[in-house]
């Protein structure tokens, strides 16, 4: 059995990953953080399914608590052969005169840090000279990371830009032990992280100004993870798949 851990697995892009995974065959670890609803209800609906998962609670900024869940998925049966670095949050729109170190410090300990220890604890359960069988990671980037999001969010689309060098690192350092390493950089996409903050009308007009005049779907997201993860990807490793609708 494969299992796929999906961090931020319980909502949003995650929650659709680890949907779609569990029906192509994947015992998924549903993480979240706070709101262990959410991911139980993830959890309900895939074994509702004859599917397989089982929720599992970290703050991935945290090492510690990244550590404990890893040993409680080597508890589970089966091996780990997939991680999605979905897990990572958005702050209030900033310009760097508003942005304080706290802030940056949280923001890259989440997206970035948290990303890093996930993959090094994954790969020493994936690779060859470890004894596994080999496997695939996903790190979900952002379009910020190429617009860098002037005025808005520069220090989450720095934090999405070391998530993309990242990719390409890992990809060459562990493509030998049979670790496939790429990436996606959604554009706008409708979940709860774009709440309207309060100003209504915020979403459609961030919409209006996408080329293909809408937002995505977290569906649209889940495929493309999915088909990295899949043998149809096989060869395929360190590429970062742009998915914003052409912008
Ligand atoms: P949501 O806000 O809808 O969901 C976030 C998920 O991440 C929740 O499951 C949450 O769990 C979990 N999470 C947050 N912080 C942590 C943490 N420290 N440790 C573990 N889990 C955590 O997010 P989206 O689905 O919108 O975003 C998912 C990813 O996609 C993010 O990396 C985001 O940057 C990226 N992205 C999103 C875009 C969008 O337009 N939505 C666009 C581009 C990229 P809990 O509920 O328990 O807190």
């Amino acid at each position: 059995m494969n299992i796929a851990l999906v961090t931020g697995g319980s909502r949003g892009i995650g929650r659709s990953t680890s949907l779609l995974l569990a029906t192509l065959g994947w015992t998924v670890a549903v993480n979240y953080a706070r709101r262990a609803d959410a991911a139980e209800e993830v959890v309900e609906q895939i074994t509702g399914q004859g599917g397989r998962a089982f929720a599992i609670q970290a703050d991935v900024s945290d090492e510690a608590q990244v550590m404990a869940m890893f040993a409680e998925i080597d508890r589970h049966p089966g091996q780990l052969t997939a991680l999605v670095n979905n897990a990572g949050i958005l702050f209030q729109q900033a310009t760097l005169e508003q942005l304080t170190a706290e802030r940056i410090n949280r923001v890259f300990a989440t997206n970035v840090t948290g990303s890093f220890i996930c993959c090094r604890e994954a790969v020493k359960r994936m690779a060859f000279h470890h004894g596994g069988k080999g496997g695939g990671i996903v790190n979900v980037s952002s379009a910020a990371a190429r617009t860098g999001s002037p005025g808005e969010y520069v220090d989450y689309a720095a934090s999405k830009g070391a998530m993309d060098t990242l990719t390409k690192g890992l990809s060459l350092e562990v493509a030998a032990q049979g670790i496939r390493v790429n990436g996606v950089r959604p554009g706008f996409i409708y979940t709860e992280m774009h709440a309207d903050g309060g100003e209504p009308g915020r979403v459609d007009r961030v919409a209006s100004g996408i080329p293909m005049q809408r937002g995505g779907q977290p569906e649209e997201i889940a495929r493309i993870i999915a088909w990295l993860l899949s043998n149809d990807a096989s060869y395929v490793t360190g590429t970062i798949v742009d998915a914003a609708g052409g912008r």
